[in-house]
């Protein structure tokens, strides 16, 4: 088979079950994704580049727009059209692809979601024109999956919330256009005391608001996390998003669609390193044949793409059921947790069959490699889909954190 009718047979999988319209922008992000993203990637990985023009293309091109309404400048897409575009950029660069997930899932959307009409008019044009990028703030040294363990602040004083804390790990928070950070805070004490939790939108030209230097990552390093800190920080009391002491629901529904979205992006990084074992295995010779031929290798890669292809039934049926408007955090949870494992196991055994040039990180596979853990990690660790999993099962565990549905 050439390697020109391998990447058709690749495209028709990708393709099956997609509507036109859907083909169409599939096939639009993978040219994106081979001829703008591909070429740049290496570098950008090697020199830790946010690369904002990449980033003001994919706004151009309206992705940062696919899942919002029109109204607010949106493609009036959907989360399934998201995943098409998340699929195809991941398969060459998990950093700019994480950067359009954190875009529209985690920054955009809960001011969709929860924002009053003051606060989409004011913030979302841009976000969903790609022109700013808004953090999700939850993440805490003493509160990660566990996240009622939150620390941070906000106390109403004289028409304005004070916030107080820090926040860590948080995706798109230090860049030049980053406009805002939803971040959580504890607002009170409910009735039955436990913590109140409320979401409170903070520009990041606020005073007392810092973006601190950014991470030295295992990967993504061409995407962009902060920690924060707030010290004293005042925002007008209208900057609560949604209802007080709602927070904490808020960021879950949040999470379960971000969750369809990140397997989404998990399942183009295994067809990713499908595609790269493909093409160096029919290249690469040994004892005078094509590794391809030896069973030892195209066993594994045979396996590499039955991985790849059920990852991405496991987000189309989540991201499918998300859109009937149906409970689909079981659905979303079992998307994330088996795209991520795909992800990762391709990338080892990627890596294996380039053999010692998957060592080095100029080839996609070292980069997949290094990115890959993160998906077991970010958004929900693979445990805490185990206990949303058991939970839907009837199985207990722990009441609180992002565990908890
Ligand atoms: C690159 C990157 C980007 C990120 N972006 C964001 C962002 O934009 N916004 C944001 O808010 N956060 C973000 N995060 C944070 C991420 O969501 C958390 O790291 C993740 O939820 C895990 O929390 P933790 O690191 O505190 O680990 P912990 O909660 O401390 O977990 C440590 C280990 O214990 C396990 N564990 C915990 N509780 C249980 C239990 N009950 N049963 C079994 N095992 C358990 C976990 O699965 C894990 O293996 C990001 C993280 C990274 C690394």
């Amino acid at each position: 088979m050439s390697p020109q009718s391998v990447s058709s047979t690749r495209s028709s999988i990708a393709d099956d079950g997609l509507s036109t319209e859907l083909a169409d922008l599939r096939r639009t992000v993978e040219e994106f994704a081979n001829e703008v993203v591909d070429p740049k990637a290496a570098d950008n990985y090697r020199n830790h580049t946010f690369d904002y023009d990449i980033v003001a293309q994919m706004g151009d091109l309206g992705l940062f727009g696919l899942p919002f309404s029109e109204e607010y400048g949106g493609m009036g897409g959907d989360y399934f059209a998201l995943g098409v575009a998340l699929e195809e950029l991941a398969r060459v660069d998990q950093s700019v692809a994480i950067t359009l997930e954190g875009g529209c899932s985690l920054g955009a959307m809960p001011i969709y979601r929860f924002g009053d009409e003051a606060q989409k008019e004011r913030w979302l044009p841009d976000l969903v024109a790609g022109r700013a990028l808004a953090g999700f703030g939850l993440t805490e040294p003493g509160a990660g999956s566990d996240a009622g363990g939150t620390a941070t602040t906000a106390k109403l004083d004289d028409g304005h919330w004070v916030v107080n804390g820090s926040k860590q790990f948080i995706t798109n928070s230090g860049t030049d256009i980053t406009s805002l950070v939803t971040t959580t805070a504890v607002t009170g004490t409910r009735e039955d005391g436990r913590k109140e939790l409320s979401a409170i939108i903070v520009p990041t030209d606020t005073p007392g608001f810092t973006a601190e230097p950014a991470y030295d990552k295992v990967g993504w390093n061409s995407s962009d996390t902060h920690p924060l800190s707030y010290d004293d920080v005042r925002v007008p009391e209208a900057n609560l998003l949604g209802t007080r002491g709602r927070g904490f629901a808020q960021f879950l529904s949040i999470l379960a669609e971000g969750r369809v979205a990140i397997a989404a992006l998990a399942t183009g990084v295994a067809q990713g390193c499908v595609d790269e074992a493909v093409s160096y295995a029919r290249q690469r010779t040994s004892f005078g044949r094509p590794i391809a031929e030896y069973q030892g290798i195209s066993f594994k890669i045979a396996r590499m793409e039955a991985r790849a292809w059920s990852a991405r039934q496991a987000w189309r049926s989540a991201a499918r059921k998300m859109l009937t408007g149906a409970d689909f955090s079981r659905e979303a949870s079992i998307a994330k947790m088996l795209s991520a494992e795909a992800a990762m196991d391709n990338a080892r055994d990627a890596t294996q069959v380039f053999g010692g040039a998957g060592y080095m990180n100029e080839t996609r596979v070292a980069r997949h490699y290094r990115d890959s853990k993160i998906l077991e990690i970010g958004e929900g660790t693979t445990e805490v889909q185990l206990m949303l999993i058991a939970r839907s099962l009837g199985l207990e565990g722990p009441e609180s954190g992002k565990g908890r549905s």
